[in-house]
């Protein structure tokens, strides 16, 4: 029988990072995951420079049905924190776009950080090894091997390397997304064992689709990319980002579409600007004043051309005739040509699903969990990272909720 203070399951951001902390906190570690490499999310995050944190993280950032949750483990391990253990371990990195950080070299470094900072706490890793059961014991045993002696045993976990002991078990596991990768729901039928409430997961940061026939005229702009205002949701909780918007042969995607996506409701429209910052309405009547030039021509100065040519050929499918000299045209149709490109309204059909999600939205239920600890009401049953209820923003927040509550669960357990 093999004892452990803590056993780990998920070796990915949030499973590395606390079981480094916890093991240099004293306790004794195991991390087991079902796959053959560590941190593969890390490896493809960024392009593969892995956007790791980003300089100004709150809590408005994060997605969760408790938007106050992640406030406490946030404040307690901050972009700061982790930005000094990258300095310290002497990975280059750089601010992209709004104070996005990423590696200069490759996120493999990172994964190389994690690794020694688990062998700089003794950390053992049994990989690709898989958990088939985990047991709470009513009756609670001295673990013989434990640093502590006093650690007594509440589970018995079952593995195929055999059978281990140990005080307490997290949970990191991570979400749905990118199943190819070795995403399961391991967490939340955990979860379901110990009779924790889930909020239903659903795919996030994630391109959005439309209906086949609907979307035929824009998927020739497939490869498209744009600035755009971009919102969903009614008035009240309405949400909004300036961020680029990508076209796909069956959608929109790119950073502004992922950022909305994760707040879009299925059957809701989202609404677009793909002109921000312009008055269209007033360049066109300058332009009707003082230019013979085709609409297109004309539009194709304010916004990328193909969107001109494009926009300009629907516009007999919206009941207005676009395809004439900017001079010869109504006020009431360079009007309409305005109002379509700066409120476009459209509604998807759906998401590309887990199989593109870059995170999964839901999750464990955080009002079963701890802020300060991450424990569940499930006693020495934690969870962190991506499986709990707490969705960060694209732009290197989720991999800072993977280390905070990571590192507020390492605190608690060796608290315990
Ligand atoms: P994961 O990192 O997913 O780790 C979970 C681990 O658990 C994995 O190693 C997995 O093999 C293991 N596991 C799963 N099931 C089992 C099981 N049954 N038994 C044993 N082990 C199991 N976030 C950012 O902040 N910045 C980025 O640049 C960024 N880029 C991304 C790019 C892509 C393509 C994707 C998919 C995600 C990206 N993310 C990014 C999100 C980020 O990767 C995750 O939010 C983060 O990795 C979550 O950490 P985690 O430790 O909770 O889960």
């Amino acid at each position: 029988m093999h004892s452990f203070d803590v056993v780990i399951v998920g070796a990915g951001a949030a499973g590395l990072f606390c079981a480094g902390v916890a093991g240099q906190l004293g306790l004794k570690v195991l991390v087991i995951d079902h796959s053959e490499k560590v941190a593969e999310k890390i490896r493809i995050s960024g392009g593969g420079r892995s956007n790791f944190t980003n300089v100004d993280v709150t809590a408005a950032n994060f997605l969760s049905e408790n938007p106050r949750f992640a406030k406490s483990a946030l404040s307690r391990y901050t972009p700061a924190d982790f930005i000094g253990l990258v300095k310290k371990h002497n990975i280059a990195f750089h601010e992209k776009h709004k104070g996005q950080l990423f590696c200069d070299r490759s996120a493999e470094d990172l994964i190389a950080m994690l690794l020694a900072e688990c062998a700089a706490g003794g950390v053992e890793r049994w990989q690709p090894c898989s958990v088939k059961n985990i047991r709470f014991l009513a009756k609670p045993q001295v673990l013989a091997s434990s640093p502590h002696g006093q650690c007594a045993s509440s589970y018995e976990i079952e593995s195929d390397r055999g059978a281990i002991h140990c005080g307490a078990v997290v949970i990191a596991t991570g979400g749905l997304s990118i199943p190819k990768i070795g995403a399961t729901d391991f967490g939340y039928r955990v979860a379901k064992q110990f009779d924790l409430p889930l909020v239903t997961p659903r795919p996030a940061l994630v391109p959005l689709t439309f209906d086949e026939a609907a979307w035929a005229p824009f998927a020739q702009l497939s490869g498209l990319s744009l600035p755009v205002d971009i919102a969903t949701g009614a008035k009240k909780a309405s949400m909004a980002f300036r961020e680029d918007l990508l076209f796909t042969h069956r959608g929109l995607s790119g950073p502004g579409v992922l950022q909305i996506s994760s707040y879009w409701a299925e059957g809701t429209p989202i609404r677009l600007n793909l002109a921000p910052g312009t008055d269209l309405s007033k360049h066109l009547s300058e332009a009707k004043a003082t230019s013979r030039k085709r609409i297109a021509n004309e539009l194709a100065g304010l916004v990328p051309s193909r969107l001109a040519d494009t926009w300009v050929e629907q516009g007999a499918t919206w009941g207005h005739d676009w395809q004439r000299p900017v001079n010869e045209a109504s006020d009431k149709a360079l009007n309409a040509l305005a109002e379509h490109l700066s409120r476009w309204e459209l509604t998807p059909t759906g998401t590309e699903g887990y199989r593109k999600a870059e995170v999964t939205g839901g999750g464990v239920d955080t009002k079963v969990l701890s802020s300060q600890t991450l424990e569940s009401r499930q006693p020495g049953l934690f969870f962190i990272g991506e499986v709990v209820d707490v969705t960060g923003w694209l732009g290197g927040y989720n991999f800072q909720w993977a280390w905070a509550s990571g590192y507020a669960c390492a605190h608690g357990l060796a608290a315990r």
